[in-house]
């Protein structure tokens, strides 16, 4: 079967990186047919935007894409060109693995962790009014007359909602998701004890949908308590769920705790569409050097294959890359003891290590 996929080789280091990625796809023997979309920094001067229609419509039509990072340009209105994707093709879950590969220097080995974060609302939705603006000064005035406590009249506001129906499709997706990779139990983690309109709604519908699933064991923390408890016993936990704050920071702690951005893929995921992308950005200062780590796009190419139900070849890729990491000789700069180590190899040359790899396998 072939596979169209909709390709976005990104700006900054993005090109360099998505060509990696995709000469070890090929190399699994899985057939793509790519429909190579141009977006970014780089689009600017001829669409005017760095998020071109085209590329919204190409993924809209394949429901799968794979990209590379995209700068977000200062001073063109856009908020970020990454939020705006997610927020178009209606992406609202974040799929985040943090495993841990022998040979990544890091304090904690043996961890297998997922991360669901919900991507569209809490505090990230945007709703925001600027200290000193009418509508501040509206704003304040409207909630000073509904309840008793007062808000300062220098205030900025965020607003935070949290609604039973982005909760109930992110909950069950985590589920589900639990339920198709094997994962044992979902911790639904928020700050419900102080804010109990808004994350304790998250909790008790996360509840409510956790009872359709009594073969996965549910359990809840408070986020505070669940960054120490990450810090000191993060084998103990499994797929961690969480309103998207939370989800934001959490998400770096565990990438962190397993060996940082270069090894941290990810996915952006709805019911009609999916887009896998590394977690790290584009890296300018790097551009056309042939120097980043492409291991987290290939392992979001891992995560891709897996969506595409080609689980032997996401399996044969995973291995390979886990092979290259723990013989550590074919490693870009950020995985050698020392950052200026001069057996660092280039990017294009742990795609050369990763083929072979594949191809001994075989
Ligand atoms: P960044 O991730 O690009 O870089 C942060 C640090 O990590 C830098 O020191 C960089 O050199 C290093 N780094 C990043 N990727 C690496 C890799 N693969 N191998 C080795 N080292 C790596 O973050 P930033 O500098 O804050 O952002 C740069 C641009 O990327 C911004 O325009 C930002 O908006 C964008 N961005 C895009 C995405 C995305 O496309 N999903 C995500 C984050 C940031």
């Amino acid at each position: 079967m072939v596979h169209r996929v909709t390709f976005i080789p990104g700006d900054g280091v993005g090109p360099e990186l998505s060509e990696a990625t995709r000469r070890v796809l090929e190399a699994t023997g899985v057939q793509f047919d790519w429909d190579v979309q141009e977006a970014g920094a780089d689009v600017i001067d001829r669409y005017g935007t760095p998020l071109p229609e085209p590329v919204l419509e190409s993924i809209r039509a394949n429901g799968v894409a794979i990209k590379g990072p995209l700068t977000t340009p200062i001073g063109t209105g856009f908020r970020s060109v990454n939020v705006a994707l997610r927020k178009e093709l209606d992406l609202y879950a974040c799929l985040r693995p943090c495993k841990w590969y022998s040979g990544v220097r890091s304090r904690y080995e043996s961890i297998d962790l997922v991360i669901v974060r919900e991507n569209h609302e809490d505090l990230y939705a945007g709703i925001e009014f600027e200290q000193g603006t009418a509508e501040a000064k509206r704003v304040i005035e409207f909630l000073n007359g509904v309840q008793d406590k007062r808000i300062r009249e220098d205030s900025g506001i965020s607003i935070k909602p949290i609604s039973i129906t982005g909760t109930r499709r992110i909950a069950r997706y985590a589920f589900e998701y639990a339920r198709a990779y094997g994962r044992k139990k979902i911790t639904a983690v928020t700050k419900a004890n102080i804010m109990k309109h808004t994350d304790g709604l998250f909790y008790a519908v996360s509840r409510e949908v956790a009872k359709d699933y009594p073969d996965i064991e549910y359990d809840e923390y408070l986020v505070d308590n669940m960054c120490m408890q990450l810090v000191q016993k993060p084998e103990n936990f499994d797929v961690l769920l969480l309103p998207n704050l939370y989800g934001d920071i959490l998400s770096d702690l565990a990438a962190g705790l397993v060996g940082g951005l270069g090894v941290a893929p990810g996915a952006n995921i709805g019911d009609h569409a999916a887009v896998f992308e590394a977690t790290h950005g584009s890296a300018p200062k790097y551009k056309g050097q042939n120097k980043v780590n492409p291991m987290a796009m290939m392992l979001s190419g891992v995560l891709l294959l897996r969506h595409l139900d080609e689980v032997d070849a996401a399996d044969r890729l995973e291995r390979a890359l886990a092979a290259v990491i723990a013989e550590g000789r074919s490693v870009t700069y950020d995985m050698k003891p020392h950052r200026d180590d001069p057996t660092a190899v280039g990017t294009s040359h742990v795609a050369d290590a990763v083929i072979a790899e594949i191809e001994r396998a075989v």
